[in-house]
């Protein structure tokens, strides 16, 4: 048996001992995971500094805070979610008891990605729990040192039975994809999106699959662009573009482009000096492959800010190219890193039909003063999540479901979303054995008379 092989037949073993259907389990993990958070922070931030210069108030920001949030609500709310859920019932069903039980699935296989190593590979495993499930972990192994730490510090805290962790690459993860499971969490991209789909067709296991996308960023030339490109900065060159929901690209009308340029720049300067190499909040590209292909990138664009680079430090300045043609490179795929390219349009028409052309994004940016350029916006197009003056924050709102729809993504997660999505919602229906006669009209012979037609 392979390593992979044994992990699963472990976790599926544990799962049918019973133990993680006890509510009281699962708070009980849930619990040692936060505990996990709290006591090792300096062995996360270290590994995450490692793997992609994060700073450790960065770390805690955008990782591991939101993270703990998470445990506490379903801490909170497990009974609840947990419990029967009522539903209406038919004429037919009035005596009866009618009413949705979450149930777990079984065993979950969650494969993670590197970005945000903890954020997207953990918050999945916190709705597995508490949903009763047993968990596969696999995080990337692009991020060297942070799954390393993930594979050491989980068996501690959690049940190493039920939520093991399988560190490796692309054939490790092949063989953990010939296993059955009863469902697949993927975050990732849509190329490797569509290999855990087909292999999952090979078992029928559901799948929920995070991807990415290039979300688009209008900006309205009536709206307060000082504010707009300090958000849109902030969105755009936090983790060094590395954000699945990071403004990909920027349509603007031809008029206030040169503004547009400015204000980033002075916010580029005020998030990160005059020289982001040196500054600790900015970061770094995660291995040299990626370094190619987004400084390849670049290629027949106009720069108009930064484009300066380091290969040996894996360094990208926060680069800002102008007057970018639809045909360039860098609007052929998801950027996933620093360069903010610029799309002159001639107006919010141009905008919604450019959007439209290309596939569902996993979020959506308008920056305007006016609700009716902000519904137009919202009705006429489609994607993951849509954001009006703001970047990135509807990621950390529990209470909204974060996915993609179309080619940004299948199913959605955080909050009581990741419960239902790592449940099945079974439908019950108790009836009593009395008031037989109420059932005489559906028996045959099916006569009009009988139901009194
Ligand atoms: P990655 O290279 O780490 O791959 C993700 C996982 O897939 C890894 O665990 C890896 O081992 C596995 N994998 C890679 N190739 C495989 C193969 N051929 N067969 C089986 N498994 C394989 O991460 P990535 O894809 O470079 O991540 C970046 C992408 O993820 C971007 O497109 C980004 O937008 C997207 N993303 C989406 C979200 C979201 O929440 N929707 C979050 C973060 C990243």
């Amino acid at each position: 048996m392979s390593r992979e092989q044994q992990a699963v037949a472990r976790a599926r073993k544990a799962f049918e001992t019973g133990r993680s259907r006890s509510l009281e389990y699962r708070i009980l993990q849930l619990k040692n995971l936060q505990r996990l958070f709290e006591e090792k922070q300096k062995e996360i931030a270290e590994a995450c500094k490692k793997d992609l210069n994060k700073s450790e108030v960065g770390m805690q920001m955008y990782e591991t805070l939101g993270l703990e949030g998470e445990i506490s609500l379903a801490v909170r709310k497990l009974k609840e979610w947990a419990a029967p859920r009522p539903v209406e019932k038919n004429l037919l069903t009035l005596s009866d008891t009618v009413y949705i039980q979450p149930e777990p699935l079984g065993v979950v296989l969650i494969i993670g990605a590197w970005n945000y190593p903890w954020a997207v590979t953990i918050q999945p495993l916190i709705g597995a729990i508490a949903a009763g499930n047993a968990a596969v972990v696999k995080p990337s192994e692009v991020c060297v040192h942070t799954s390393k730490v993930m594979e050491e510090l989980l068996p501690i805290y959690i049940d190493k039975e039920l939520y093991p962790v399988v560190t490796g690459g692309v054939p490790e993860t092949q063989e953990l994809l010939r296993q059955r499971f009863d469902h697949i969490f993927y975050t990732g991209n849509g190329t490797v999106g569509k290999v855990i789909m087909e292999a999952a067709a090979k078992h029928l296991t559901p799948v929920t699959l995070e991807l990415g996308g290039k979300s688009p960023c209008y900006i309205d030339k009536n709206c307060d662009i000082t504010t707009a490109c300090r958000r849109i900065t902030w969105g755009k060159y936090t983790n060094c573009g590395q954000t699945c929901i990071a403004p990909d690209y920027i349509l603007c009308e031809p008029s206030i482009q040169d503004r547009v340029i400015e204000e980033i720049k002075k916010s580029i300067k005020d998030f990160y000096t005059d020289d982001p190499k040196t500054c600790p909040d900015y970061g770094r590209i995660i291995n040299q492959r990626h370094f190619k292909r987004i400084m390849a990138m670049m290629e027949g664009s106009t720069v108009a800010a930064g484009g300066d680079s380091n290969e040996s430090d894996c360094f990208i300045a926060p680069t800002i190219l102008r007057d970018v043609k639809p045909e360039a490179k860098v609007m052929q795929e998801e950027i996933f890193g620093p360069l903010l390219p610029i799309l002159p349009v001639s107006g919010l028409d141009e905008a919604i039909k450019f959007i439209n052309k290309g596939e569902k994004p996993l979020a959506l940016y308008v920056f305007s003063p006016d609700d009716k350029v902000i519904n137009r916006m919202r009705d006429e197009t489609s994607s993951g999540g849509f954001l009006a003056n703001d970047c990135l924050v509807h990621f950390s709102v529990s209470s909204l479901p974060f996915g993609g729809v179309g080619n940004s993504g299948m199913g959605c997660y955080h909050g009581k979303y990741t419960f239902d999505q790592l449940s099945h919602l079974r439908g019950c229906l108790i009836k009593k054995l009395k008031m037989e006669g109420v059932n005489d009209m559906r028996y045959p012979p099916h006569t009009a008379k009988k139901l009194g037609w």
